[in-house]
Protein backbone atom coordinates (compact mmCIF):
# COMPACT_ATOMS: atom_id res chain seq x y z
CA UNK A 1 0.00 0.00 0.00
CA UNK A 2 1.37 3.51 -0.83
CA UNK A 3 2.41 5.65 2.18
CA UNK A 4 2.38 9.62 1.93
CA UNK A 5 4.92 11.46 3.23
CA UNK A 6 4.81 14.82 4.04
CA UNK A 7 7.80 16.52 3.57
CA UNK A 8 7.62 20.09 5.47
CA UNK A 9 11.04 21.70 5.02
CA UNK A 10 13.78 21.74 2.96
CA UNK A 11 15.00 18.28 1.57
CA UNK A 12 17.51 17.53 -0.91
CA UNK A 13 16.13 16.48 -4.72
CA UNK A 14 18.71 13.68 -4.76
CA UNK A 15 16.68 12.23 -1.57
CA UNK A 16 13.12 13.07 -2.88
CA UNK A 17 14.13 11.56 -6.21
CA UNK A 18 15.34 7.90 -4.16
CA UNK A 19 11.91 7.66 -2.68
CA UNK A 20 10.04 8.28 -5.50
CA UNK A 21 11.85 5.44 -7.37
CA UNK A 22 10.98 2.95 -4.37
CA UNK A 23 7.69 3.12 -6.00
CA UNK A 24 5.60 3.18 -2.73
CA UNK A 25 5.82 6.59 -1.54
CA UNK A 26 3.12 9.18 -2.24
CA UNK A 27 5.52 12.37 -1.60
CA UNK A 28 3.94 15.68 -0.75
CA UNK A 29 5.78 18.94 -0.14
CA UNK A 30 4.45 21.40 2.41
CA UNK A 31 4.93 25.32 1.11
CA UNK A 32 5.43 26.58 4.67
CA UNK A 33 7.51 24.51 7.66
CA UNK A 34 4.82 25.73 9.94
CA UNK A 35 1.58 25.97 8.26
CA UNK A 36 1.24 22.27 7.14
CA UNK A 37 -1.79 21.24 4.93
CA UNK A 38 -4.61 19.93 6.67
CA UNK A 39 -5.49 17.67 3.82
CA UNK A 40 -2.06 16.38 3.43
CA UNK A 41 -1.65 16.34 7.61
CA UNK A 42 -4.74 14.43 7.73
CA UNK A 43 -3.92 11.90 5.75
CA UNK A 44 -0.37 11.46 5.93
CA UNK A 45 1.66 7.96 7.31
CA UNK A 46 5.31 10.12 7.85
CA UNK A 47 6.67 13.59 8.04
CA UNK A 48 9.64 14.04 7.52
CA UNK A 49 10.33 17.28 9.37
CA UNK A 50 13.36 20.19 10.45
CA UNK A 51 13.88 22.04 13.64
CA UNK A 52 11.31 24.66 11.87
CA UNK A 53 8.49 22.45 12.14
CA UNK A 54 6.82 22.08 15.54
CA UNK A 55 5.63 18.98 16.91
CA UNK A 56 2.66 19.59 19.17
CA UNK A 57 -0.07 17.27 20.89
CA UNK A 58 -2.52 19.40 18.56
CA UNK A 59 -0.63 18.54 15.30
CA UNK A 60 -0.49 14.86 16.39
CA UNK A 61 -4.23 14.90 17.19
CA UNK A 62 -5.01 15.87 13.56
CA UNK A 63 -2.69 13.57 12.15
CA UNK A 64 -4.41 10.58 12.59
CA UNK A 65 -2.53 8.11 10.23
CA UNK A 66 0.70 9.07 11.53
CA UNK A 67 2.83 6.50 11.98
CA UNK A 68 6.47 7.91 11.84
CA UNK A 69 8.13 11.49 12.01
CA UNK A 70 12.34 11.74 11.09
CA UNK A 71 13.60 15.07 11.36
CA UNK A 72 16.76 15.65 9.46
CA UNK A 73 18.17 17.46 12.51
CA UNK A 74 20.80 16.08 15.74
CA UNK A 75 18.44 18.83 18.16
CA UNK A 76 15.56 17.60 18.78
CA UNK A 77 13.69 20.33 21.05
CA UNK A 78 10.91 21.01 18.62
CA UNK A 79 9.28 17.66 18.82
CA UNK A 80 7.03 17.02 21.93
CA UNK A 81 8.31 13.71 23.11
CA UNK A 82 5.78 12.79 25.40
CA UNK A 83 3.29 13.30 22.90
CA UNK A 84 4.59 10.79 20.41
CA UNK A 85 4.89 7.78 22.93
CA UNK A 86 1.51 8.75 24.29
CA UNK A 87 0.13 9.17 20.36
CA UNK A 88 2.25 5.98 19.60
CA UNK A 89 4.24 7.55 16.98
CA UNK A 90 7.77 6.06 16.40
CA UNK A 91 10.41 9.02 15.86
CA UNK A 92 14.02 9.36 14.61
CA UNK A 93 16.67 11.89 14.39
CA UNK A 94 19.88 12.32 12.15
CA UNK A 95 22.39 12.97 14.73
CA UNK A 96 25.39 11.97 12.84
CA UNK A 97 24.78 14.20 9.63
CA UNK A 98 25.76 17.71 11.34
CA UNK A 99 29.15 16.43 13.67
CA UNK A 100 31.46 17.58 11.14
CA UNK A 101 29.72 20.87 10.28
CA UNK A 102 28.20 21.84 13.80
CA UNK A 103 32.18 21.37 14.48
CA UNK A 104 33.71 23.27 11.99
CA UNK A 105 31.67 26.31 12.59
CA UNK A 106 32.91 26.06 16.47
CA UNK A 107 36.36 25.95 15.03
CA UNK A 108 35.42 28.98 12.48
CA UNK A 109 34.40 30.77 15.82
CA UNK A 110 37.26 30.17 17.67
CA UNK A 111 39.42 31.46 15.21
CA UNK A 112 37.53 34.70 14.59
CA UNK A 113 37.38 35.08 18.37
CA UNK A 114 41.94 34.29 18.88
CA UNK A 115 42.55 36.58 15.59
CA UNK A 116 40.00 39.38 15.71
CA UNK A 117 38.71 38.47 12.30
CA UNK A 118 35.71 39.82 12.73
CA UNK A 119 37.24 43.08 13.85
CA UNK A 120 39.80 43.60 11.08
CA UNK A 121 37.19 42.66 8.63
CA UNK A 122 34.79 45.59 9.35
CA UNK A 123 37.96 48.20 10.04
CA UNK A 124 39.20 47.37 6.18
CA UNK A 125 35.75 47.54 4.73
CA UNK A 126 35.39 50.71 6.33
CA UNK A 127 38.99 51.90 4.97
CA UNK A 128 40.53 51.75 7.81
CA UNK A 129 44.36 50.18 8.38
CA UNK A 130 45.20 50.34 11.98
CA UNK A 131 46.89 47.13 12.00
CA UNK A 132 48.31 47.76 15.62
CA UNK A 133 44.99 47.85 17.33
CA UNK A 134 44.21 43.65 15.75
CA UNK A 135 46.06 41.64 17.86
CA UNK A 136 45.34 38.08 18.09
CA UNK A 137 46.47 35.32 19.97
CA UNK A 138 47.95 31.85 19.51
CA UNK A 139 46.17 28.82 20.30
CA UNK A 140 49.02 26.39 20.51
CA UNK A 141 50.15 25.50 23.81
CA UNK A 142 46.69 26.77 25.54
CA UNK A 143 43.78 24.57 26.99
CA UNK A 144 40.63 24.39 25.48
CA UNK A 145 37.73 23.11 27.78
CA UNK A 146 34.46 21.26 26.08
CA UNK A 147 31.44 20.54 28.15
CA UNK A 148 29.97 17.50 26.47
CA UNK A 149 32.21 15.41 25.24
CA UNK A 150 29.61 13.72 22.69
CA UNK A 151 29.76 13.75 19.13
CA UNK A 152 30.14 17.03 17.96
CA UNK A 153 32.76 17.65 21.14
CA UNK A 154 34.97 15.18 20.50
CA UNK A 155 35.28 15.86 17.25
CA UNK A 156 36.07 19.33 18.10
CA UNK A 157 38.21 17.97 21.05
CA UNK A 158 40.43 16.10 17.82
CA UNK A 159 40.61 19.52 16.00
CA UNK A 160 41.69 21.20 19.15
CA UNK A 161 44.58 18.77 19.08
CA UNK A 162 45.72 19.12 15.59
CA UNK A 163 45.81 22.50 17.00
CA UNK A 164 48.46 21.59 19.96
CA UNK A 165 46.09 22.67 22.13
CA UNK A 166 45.79 20.96 26.10
CA UNK A 167 42.64 19.39 26.23
CA UNK A 168 40.35 19.15 29.66
CA UNK A 169 36.49 18.16 29.42
CA UNK A 170 33.63 17.78 31.86
CA UNK A 171 30.78 15.32 30.73
CA UNK A 172 29.58 13.47 33.56
CA UNK A 173 27.59 10.94 31.04
CA UNK A 174 30.23 10.24 28.67
CA UNK A 175 31.86 6.44 28.63
CA UNK A 176 35.27 6.37 30.20
CA UNK A 177 36.67 5.22 26.39
CA UNK A 178 35.46 8.81 25.72
CA UNK A 179 37.80 10.23 27.61
CA UNK A 180 40.43 7.57 27.27
CA UNK A 181 40.62 8.41 23.71
CA UNK A 182 42.37 11.77 24.40
CA UNK A 183 44.08 10.62 26.96
CA UNK A 184 42.46 13.14 29.53
CA UNK A 185 41.06 12.75 32.75
CA UNK A 186 37.58 13.15 34.27
CA UNK A 187 37.14 16.58 35.50
CA UNK A 188 34.70 18.40 37.54
CA UNK A 189 32.78 21.36 35.57
CA UNK A 190 34.37 23.43 37.99
CA UNK A 191 37.93 22.58 37.53
CA UNK A 192 37.44 22.36 33.28
CA UNK A 193 36.39 26.16 33.98
CA UNK A 194 39.10 27.18 35.89
CA UNK A 195 41.75 25.72 33.45
CA UNK A 196 39.90 26.67 30.11
CA UNK A 197 41.92 29.73 27.76
CA UNK A 198 39.05 28.22 25.23
CA UNK A 199 35.50 26.70 26.93
CA UNK A 200 33.02 25.45 24.35
CA UNK A 201 29.44 23.70 25.25
CA UNK A 202 28.23 21.32 23.36
CA UNK A 203 25.21 19.53 25.72
CA UNK A 204 21.87 19.04 24.76
CA UNK A 205 18.71 21.26 26.38
CA UNK A 206 17.74 19.36 29.06
CA UNK A 207 16.64 20.84 33.02
CA UNK A 208 20.25 20.32 33.73
CA UNK A 209 22.15 22.41 30.98
CA UNK A 210 19.88 25.32 31.39
CA UNK A 211 21.88 28.04 32.36
CA UNK A 212 24.53 26.12 33.38
CA UNK A 213 27.01 28.81 32.71
CA UNK A 214 25.44 31.62 34.97
CA UNK A 215 27.10 34.57 37.05
CA UNK A 216 27.83 32.16 39.96
CA UNK A 217 30.63 30.73 37.62
CA UNK A 218 32.05 34.09 35.46
CA UNK A 219 33.96 34.98 38.52
CA UNK A 220 36.51 32.07 38.58
CA UNK A 221 37.05 31.83 34.88
CA UNK A 222 40.03 32.29 33.41
CA UNK A 223 40.02 36.34 32.43
CA UNK A 224 40.63 36.91 28.87
CA UNK A 225 38.83 33.45 28.28
CA UNK A 226 37.17 33.12 24.54
CA UNK A 227 33.94 31.34 25.28
CA UNK A 228 31.79 29.66 22.43
CA UNK A 229 28.31 27.83 21.89
CA UNK A 230 27.10 26.15 19.09
CA UNK A 231 24.94 23.60 20.65
CA UNK A 232 21.87 25.59 22.59
CA UNK A 233 20.89 28.81 23.48
CA UNK A 234 19.87 27.81 26.99
CA UNK A 235 22.91 26.71 28.39
CA UNK A 236 24.54 30.34 28.71
CA UNK A 237 22.72 32.87 30.81
CA UNK A 238 22.98 35.92 28.47
CA UNK A 239 22.32 38.61 31.39
CA UNK A 240 24.77 37.09 32.99
CA UNK A 241 26.95 36.94 29.87
CA UNK A 242 26.76 40.42 29.42
CA UNK A 243 27.55 41.86 32.86
CA UNK A 244 31.06 39.58 32.07
CA UNK A 245 31.34 41.33 28.76
CA UNK A 246 30.64 44.90 30.63
CA UNK A 247 33.50 43.88 32.89
CA UNK A 248 35.72 43.23 30.07
CA UNK A 249 36.18 39.29 31.97
CA UNK A 250 36.08 37.72 28.78
CA UNK A 251 38.30 38.71 25.57
CA UNK A 252 36.11 37.16 22.72
CA UNK A 253 32.75 35.58 22.70
CA UNK A 254 31.31 33.45 19.60
CA UNK A 255 27.77 32.31 19.82
CA UNK A 256 25.91 30.65 17.20
CA UNK A 257 23.03 30.01 19.24
CA UNK A 258 20.25 31.98 21.55
CA UNK A 259 18.18 32.03 24.47
CA UNK A 260 15.73 33.28 22.31
CA UNK A 261 15.91 32.52 18.22
CA UNK A 262 16.00 34.84 16.51
CA UNK A 263 18.08 37.01 18.38
CA UNK A 264 15.97 40.09 19.17
CA UNK A 265 17.06 43.28 18.28
CA UNK A 266 17.15 44.24 21.53
CA UNK A 267 19.40 42.20 23.04
CA UNK A 268 22.91 43.18 24.64
CA UNK A 269 25.02 41.02 22.96
CA UNK A 270 24.48 43.09 20.17
CA UNK A 271 26.55 46.15 22.02
CA UNK A 272 30.19 44.19 22.32
CA UNK A 273 32.67 44.71 19.62
CA UNK A 274 34.25 41.31 20.80
CA UNK A 275 30.84 39.44 20.13
CA UNK A 276 31.12 37.06 17.10
CA UNK A 277 27.34 36.15 16.16
CA UNK A 278 26.06 33.63 13.69
CA UNK A 279 22.44 32.46 13.50
CA UNK A 280 22.35 29.24 14.55
CA UNK A 281 24.07 27.63 10.83
CA UNK A 282 26.13 24.98 12.78
CA UNK A 283 24.25 22.23 10.41
CA UNK A 284 24.31 25.02 7.26
CA UNK A 285 26.44 23.09 5.31
CA UNK A 286 26.04 21.41 1.39
CA UNK A 287 27.37 18.20 2.90
CA UNK A 288 25.53 18.30 6.24
CA UNK A 289 22.01 18.79 4.55
CA UNK A 290 21.96 16.40 1.69
CA UNK A 291 23.80 13.58 4.70
CA UNK A 292 20.81 14.64 6.54
CA UNK A 293 18.08 13.87 3.84
CA UNK A 294 19.86 10.90 2.74
CA UNK A 295 19.84 9.10 6.62
CA UNK A 296 16.38 10.18 6.52
CA UNK A 297 15.41 8.53 3.14
CA UNK A 298 16.81 5.48 3.99
CA UNK A 299 15.72 5.45 7.43
CA UNK A 300 11.97 6.10 5.97
CA UNK A 301 12.79 3.33 3.40
CA UNK A 302 13.66 0.71 6.08
CA UNK A 303 10.63 1.77 8.56
CA UNK A 304 8.57 1.22 5.89
CA UNK A 305 10.20 -1.86 4.76
CA UNK A 306 10.89 -4.24 7.44
CA UNK A 307 9.92 -1.89 10.24
CA UNK A 308 13.54 -1.25 11.57
CA UNK A 309 14.33 2.02 13.54
CA UNK A 310 17.68 3.43 14.28
CA UNK A 311 18.14 6.72 16.61
CA UNK A 312 14.73 6.86 17.97
CA UNK A 313 13.75 9.45 19.63
CA UNK A 314 13.66 9.72 23.00
CA UNK A 315 16.84 9.04 22.77
CA UNK A 316 18.27 6.12 25.46
CA UNK A 317 21.36 8.41 26.29
CA UNK A 318 21.84 8.38 30.28
CA UNK A 319 21.37 12.68 30.24
CA UNK A 320 17.90 11.93 28.85
CA UNK A 321 16.83 9.44 32.04
CA UNK A 322 18.45 12.30 34.45
CA UNK A 323 16.82 15.57 33.02
CA UNK A 324 14.82 16.08 30.30
CA UNK A 325 13.75 19.13 28.90
CA UNK A 326 10.44 19.97 29.61
CA UNK A 327 8.93 22.00 27.51
CA UNK A 328 6.34 25.06 28.61
P1 LIG B 1 25.62 14.23 21.77
O1 LIG B 1 24.40 13.69 22.43
O2 LIG B 1 26.46 13.34 20.94
O3 LIG B 1 26.57 14.92 22.85
C1 LIG B 1 26.08 15.66 23.93
C2 LIG B 1 26.96 15.35 25.11
O4 LIG B 1 26.55 16.19 26.21
C3 LIG B 1 26.79 13.89 25.58
O5 LIG B 1 28.06 13.24 25.61
C4 LIG B 1 26.19 14.01 26.97
O6 LIG B 1 26.66 13.02 27.86
C5 LIG B 1 26.66 15.41 27.38
N1 LIG B 1 25.85 15.98 28.45
C6 LIG B 1 24.52 15.81 28.72
N2 LIG B 1 24.18 16.48 29.82
C7 LIG B 1 25.31 17.08 30.28
C8 LIG B 1 25.59 17.92 31.38
N3 LIG B 1 24.65 18.26 32.26
N4 LIG B 1 26.85 18.37 31.54
C9 LIG B 1 27.84 18.04 30.65
N5 LIG B 1 27.63 17.23 29.58
C10 LIG B 1 26.38 16.77 29.40
O7 LIG B 1 25.11 15.50 20.92
P2 LIG B 1 25.88 16.20 19.71
O8 LIG B 1 25.42 15.61 18.43
O9 LIG B 1 27.32 16.27 20.00
O10 LIG B 1 25.23 17.67 19.79
C11 LIG B 1 25.58 18.55 20.84
C12 LIG B 1 24.66 19.76 20.83
O11 LIG B 1 24.89 20.51 19.62
C13 LIG B 1 23.16 19.43 20.85
O12 LIG B 1 22.51 20.35 21.70
C14 LIG B 1 22.73 19.70 19.43
O13 LIG B 1 21.37 20.05 19.38
C15 LIG B 1 23.63 20.88 19.09
N6 LIG B 1 23.79 21.11 17.65
C16 LIG B 1 23.72 22.41 17.20
C17 LIG B 1 23.90 22.67 15.86
C18 LIG B 1 23.81 24.10 15.35
O14 LIG B 1 23.22 24.33 14.30
N7 LIG B 1 24.40 25.06 16.05
C19 LIG B 1 24.15 21.65 14.94
C20 LIG B 1 24.25 20.34 15.44
C21 LIG B 1 24.06 20.08 16.80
Amino acid sequence: MNKKILITDRFAQDSFLFLQQQGDFDLVRADHPHHLPLEHLVTANALIIRSRTQITEELLKKARQLQLIITCTSGFDHIDLSATEKWGVTVMYTPTANIESAAQLTWGLVLSCANNLHQAHKMVKAGEWKRDLITGIELHGRTYGIIGLGRIGSRVAELAQAFGMNLAAYDPYASDENFERFNIPRLSYEEVLKSADILSFHVPKTLETEHMLNRSHFEYLHRGMILINTSRGSAINENDLGEALSKGWLRAVGLDVFEKEPLPRTSNLLNYPNVVLSPHIGANTEEAFFKASQIAANKLFTFFTDGSTSDTLPPKAAWYGAAPFKRE
